[in-house]
């Protein structure tokens, strides 16, 4: 069994530096998971003893708390800042510059269309700069009921595929007067996703290890499946499973960006383990 890293896998810059921030801060809490991967949170608490709470309103005594990678709400940052406590802001930049766009456009009366899940962590908190009317969507079927104004702002949740965006830019262009489109999904997805293309051309089977709540790591996912039918998602070493590789001879690798190299390695140990020809 030949085994083939993709091109651009793994950490990005913006999960990097989360972690780098956690392990520098010690002792702290985050509103929500830092990145999305459960075991890197584990060791972070186990090491570095940074809580993950799971709401602003669990917070008590903590002196010090950490601003997970995709951000928070304007108003739960409020809160923080009110509480006088000591705040390490890990929102990725790439993130930042969404919520920049949103406050800016809705300033100037521009009705706000995000293409993402209007459940993720990130969109919640983009979408909470807004002061217009706000669209969470993700086709551009989703927009056929809605009735605009004559001026729209489109941006996209960091991780989404650049196609669907495209489409909903083509959608909203012939729909409305004027649109404004800012390409918000970053670089370090972007890589990720054409490398995992490539990857899944060429491997007849396919592993990305990633947490499940992870939307870039699902993304990844998603393309490789539509590439290579043999593709499966897994959080760790612990789920790889020893009958997928049967009657295979190449098999391909790739993570999600909160996914750390120790992890990608057991789950390479793993494979290697199995002593498939
Ligand atoms: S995937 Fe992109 S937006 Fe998300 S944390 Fe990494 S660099 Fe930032």
């Amino acid at each position: 069994m030949k085994i083939e890293l993709a091109k651009s896998y793994g950490f990005c810059f913006g999960v990097r530096r989360a972690i780098k921030q956690a392990e520098k801060t010690k002792n702290a809490a985050t509103i929500g998971p830092l990145i999305h991967n459960n075991d890197e949170i584990t060791r972070l608490k186990k090491d570095f003893n940074v809580n993950t709470l799971s709401d602003i309103s669990e917070l008590k005594d903590e002196k010090k708390v950490i601003i997970r990678t995709h951000g928070i709400t304007k108003d739960d940052l409020q809160v923080l800042k009110d509480s006088k406590r000591e705040i390490i802001d890990a929102t990725c930049p790439f993130v930042k510059k969404p919520q920049e766009i949103v406050e800016k456009m809705s300033n100037e009366g521009y009705e706000i269309i995000i293409f993402g899940d209007v459940n993720h962590p990130e969109v919640k908190g983009v979408k909470s700069y807004a002061n217009t009317n706000v669209y969470v969507v993700l086709s551009e079927k989703e927009l056929e009921s809605i009735k605009f104004s004559n001026k729209v702002a489109l941006i996209s949740q960091t991780t989404k595929k650049i196609e669907q965006f495209i489409q909903i830019a083509n959608y909203l262009i012939l729909k409305v007067k004027e649109v404004r489109v800012f390409n918000t999904i970053c670089d370090a997805t972007f890589k990720n996703q054409e490398a995992v293309k490539n990857l899944a051309m060429k491997n007849d089977i396919i592993i990305i290890v990633g947490g499940k709540n992870s939307s870039n790591t699902k993304q990844l996912f998603l393309i490789a499946k539509e590439y290579c039918k043999d593709s499966y998602l897994i959080e760790n070493e612990d789920e790889v499973c020893k009958k997928w590789f049967e009657n295979k001879n190449n098999c391909g690798v790739s993570a999600g960006a909160s996914t750390p190299n120790w992890i990608i390695d057991k789950v390479i140990k793993k494979i290697e383990s199995f002593n498939l020809n």
